[in-house]
């Protein structure tokens, strides 16, 4: 496959993407998690036509990039320093560290309050890892429970969960039933910590991934391929 360097413009946004002609009918627009945007299209296809399409999809382009872009910081070692930003839930905060009689984290007002009378970067990372311990029990056991129900059947054993840190998975499910999560996971989008324990449960009903594994996974979250491609951009 033969390919060129493009550009196209967008309000104040100029767009390089990489052009691939190949043997296909329909163009096919492609946003990677470092920004980077390839287009392949039909052999025959004119440039015209080609940026007629791509002004089409130009909100959803810009959209991806944005997207993607937000998660870039957290590529960069952490140094638990004010100003950096740490993602929860999804979302991320602004850390603001403070020196005080006590050590609490608190989320206020859409920012990471730490207060410690020690406040080097190594304490603070102790204080800020018990804090995500904390909340990723809270809310992973929610989201198991709300799981659980909605993907297998009350008679079935329930599974323990059982949260680490993973170094290359999200969770995992183990023949006897333990079910772990990837501590990390509660930096994710709710969406995706569903995702991710509703793959295992359906792993419960079929240990691999065949087709009847993916029918199961389909019915619960139509839109999982979106939701895990979030995922591995976050894990990046
Ligand atoms: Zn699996």
């Amino acid at each position: 496959m033969t390919s060129e360097q493009q550009i196209f413009s967008y309000g104040k946004n100029i767009i390089p993407y990489r052009l691939f002609y190949s043997s296909r009918k329909t163009l096919e627009i492609s946003v990677f998690p470092d920004g980077s945007v390839t287009v392949k299209a039909p052999v025959n296809a004119d440039l015209a036509a080609i940026d007629m399409k791509l002004r089409k999809r130009a909100r959803w382009i810009v959209g991806q990039r944005a997207y993607f872009e937000q998660f870039n910081p957290r590529t960069t070692p952490r140094l638990f320093l004010s100003g950096e930003t740490h993602l929860y839930l999804g979302k991320r905060f602004q850390l603001k560290i403070v020196p005080g009689s006590q050590n609490r984290v608190r989320l206020i007002n859409g920012r990471f309050f730490v207060e410690s009378p020690d406040t080097s970067q190594r304490h603070i990372r102790t204080l800020m890892d018990t804090w995500y311990k904390e909340k990723a029990r809270h809310q992973f056991h929610l989201r198991f429970d709300a799981c659980r129900n909605a993907t297998i059947s009350a008679d079935h054993p329930k599974p323990r969960l059982q949260i680490k840190r993973l170094k290359k998975r999200w969770g995992s499910l183990s023949p006897g039933g333990i079910l772990t999560l990837n501590l990390e996971l509660i930096k994710a989008p709710k969406e995706c910590i569903d995702y991710v324990i509703t793959h295992e449960l359906c792993h419960l009903k079929y240990p691999h991934h065949d087709p009847d594994f993916y029918r199961l996974l389909e019915e619960r979250i139509p839109d999982w391929e979106k939701i895990k491609h979030k995922l591995e951009v976050l894990m990046s």
